[in-house]
């Protein structure tokens, strides 16, 4: 059983199959064109470049919606002229063709790399130009995804987009990929297709294509060779609890009735729209700043409640709870003045762009507050990256001001520890896992090495997580969870085990979550949630709640 990182949830059982190889780089020629040939080895390029762009123009004509549009977008820049004019002069110069593209697009795919985290995605792009650009130069197969002749589950180091666009459902089953993080671009294409998903799996490049094994998106492993009958099992296990998601119609409670709101996070008006449509009792985080991630200046106080205003309206009387401004780290704000900052993950990001700036947070209370009023709704409003409790207080107290109901997010470590004394000043807590596990672990959220470090299961960060919610017991105050943690279904239920009264998940995850737990009585969760927290890994803790919860 090979271990790797859970993406999306489902068991399938089939024969792997690779995408093609990707050509050599080493193997580029090194020798020189004679002069009198380059012009001919540039129209080769154009040659070569076209016909890719002609390959993927055909194949987004069959495709539809997005995989159409990804594979649109990259026929064109399989001619687009900053990397083509670069490579042409390259060959002017004498480089060969193969070895001219290498060049042109490594050039450009660093300095693209450099440009940061929303750039990146594009030098995938760019590099699986590259590499189809050489196979046709080079006589080879097109390097990518093959369509298998039956159900089979995709394996491969990493996927580019334009590997997974248009990727058939009924014949590619499941994916695994040995890098990658949970919200890799893998795994959200395999979450659009509603397929199972393991990233970062250690020793998956050793099993040969044609091997049968069996992936299990919800623990995160890949068994090479199962038991057939142990395999068959399973995939009808899982298929089962697709069927109860499906119609799973709320309201979130465990089977002997313990309530337990189940609740969506959402970033707009039409996403909350959205969610409105589905059985989520509410919002349980608006991520306000996903709203301005393109504007240059701050929106008046007048346009953010027109935004607002379009969440609290789509849900009502239910619960809206809007987070303020979590800008920085990898979501900077251009309008938040952001210092230039060598570690912004420990920098002046959530709150603390408050610090030197006191009234931007102002206004947005503002604007919440106004579109409290517009709508005639009474959310409750909550800070990002507390780590103290005078940060709480002071944030609490002009929410108050303002007629809004406040609580604060514990993602610091140093929040959890002192829950009680932060409870002092707030009405409610909500645990962002995902900070949490990247503040406790030491390790980056984006980062796909360390992807076993920053899993919400570690048991390190279970007993945070149960620090503050004997803290909110204490205080009688409610402890959400609003963390990816929450949209898994196993680890939802330990939380309910550790006291959260509340799960906010992706609207796309809340049937799965209410369906488990309305399997499973609150003393299981509670067994669970001891179980796990008596563990030393996160694979232990989640095997020892799986075993409570069975
Ligand atoms: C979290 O950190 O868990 C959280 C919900 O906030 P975000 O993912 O937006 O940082
Ligand atoms: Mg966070």
């Amino acid at each position: 059983m090979l271990h790797g990182v859970p993406a999306v949830g489902g068991v399938q059982y089939a024969p792997v199959v690779r995408p093609g190889a990707r050509p050599s780089l080493d193997e580029t020629p090194v020798a020189d064109v004679a002069e009198s040939e380059r012009p001919a080895e540039v129209e080769r390029l154009k040659a070569a470049s076209a016909a890719v762009a002609d390959r993927l123009r055909a194949r987004a004509a069959h495709a539809t919606g997005v995989a159409s549009e990804v594979l649109a977008t990259t026929a064109q820049l399989a001619q687009d002229r900053a990397w083509l004019r670069d490579a042409e002069k390259r060959i002017v110069a004498g480089a060969p063709a193969s070895r001219a593209v290498a060049g042109a697009v490594g050039k450009i795919a660093d300095a693209l790399a450099k440009a940061g985290d929303l750039m990146a995605e594009r030098v995938t792009d760019l590099r699986d130009i590259r590499d189809r650009v050489i196979a046709e130069l080079s006589g080879l197969p097109e390097p990518g995804v093959p369509v298998p002749d039956r159900p089979s589950i995709l394996c491969a180091e990493d996927l580019a987009p334009v590997d997974t666009a248009g990727l058939d459902a009924s014949l590619v089953v499941g994916l695994a990929t040995s890098l990658g993080g949970p919200t890799s671009h893998t795994a959200i294409i395999a979450r659009q297709l509603g397929i199972p998903c393991v990233v970062a799996v250690d020793g998956l490049d050793d099993v040969p294509a044609g091997t049968m094994i069996m992936v299990d998106g919800s623990v995160g492993t890949v068994t090479v060779t199962p038991d057939e009958d142990v395999a068959a099992r399973a995939v009808e296990g899982s298929r089962r609890d697709a069927e109860a998601a499906r119609q799973w119609a709320g309201p979130g409670a465990t089977a002997d009735g313990h309530p337990v709101a189940i609740l969506a996070n959402v970033q707009d008006g039409a996403a909350a729209r959205a969610a409105a449509e589905t059985p989520a009792e509410g919002v349980g985080l608006f991520r306000t700043e996903l709203c301005f991630l393109n504007r240059d200046t701050e929106p008046t106080v007048d346009e953010q409640a027109e935004i607002y205003g379009q969440v609290l309206a789509a849900f009502g009387d239910r619960k809206v709870v809007v987070r303020t401004l979590d800008a920085g780290s990898d979501k900077p704000l251009k309008f938040a003045g952001h210092p230039d900052e060598a570690n912004p993950a420990l920098g002046v990001r959530g709150i603390r762009i408050a610090f030197g700036n006191p009234a931007m947070v102002t206004r947005q209370l503002q604007g919440i507050a106004d579109a409290a009023r517009n709508t005639g709704t009474s959310p409750w409003v909550m800070a990002p990256m507390i780590a103290t409790a005078a940060e709480a207080k002071a944030f609490a107290d002009e929410a108050r001001s303002m007629g809004l109901t406040p609580g604060v997010m514990i993602e610091v470590p140093a929040a959890a520890l002192l829950a009680d004394r932060i409870l002092e000043h707030v009405d409610f807590l909500s645990i962002g896992t995902n900070d949490l596990t990247q503040y406790t672990m030491a390790a980056d959220r984006m980062s796909a090495e360390l992807a076993t470090l920053t899993d919400p299961w570690q048991p390190a960060v279970l007993a945070l997580v149960a620090m503050a919610t004997r803290a909110g017991a204490a205080a009688s105050k409610p402890v959400g969870v609003c963390g990816e943690a929450a949209a898994d279904p196993v680890l939802a239920c330990v939380l309910v085990g550790l006291g959260v009264s509340s799960l906010s998940a992706a609207a796309a995850a809340i049937s799965a979550v209410g369906a488990k737990l309305g399997q499973v009585t609150l003393a299981q969760c509670q067994a669970a949630a001891e179980a796990a927290l008596n563990t030393a890994t996160a694979a232990e803790a989640r095997a020892a709640a799986l075993a409570e919860l069975a």
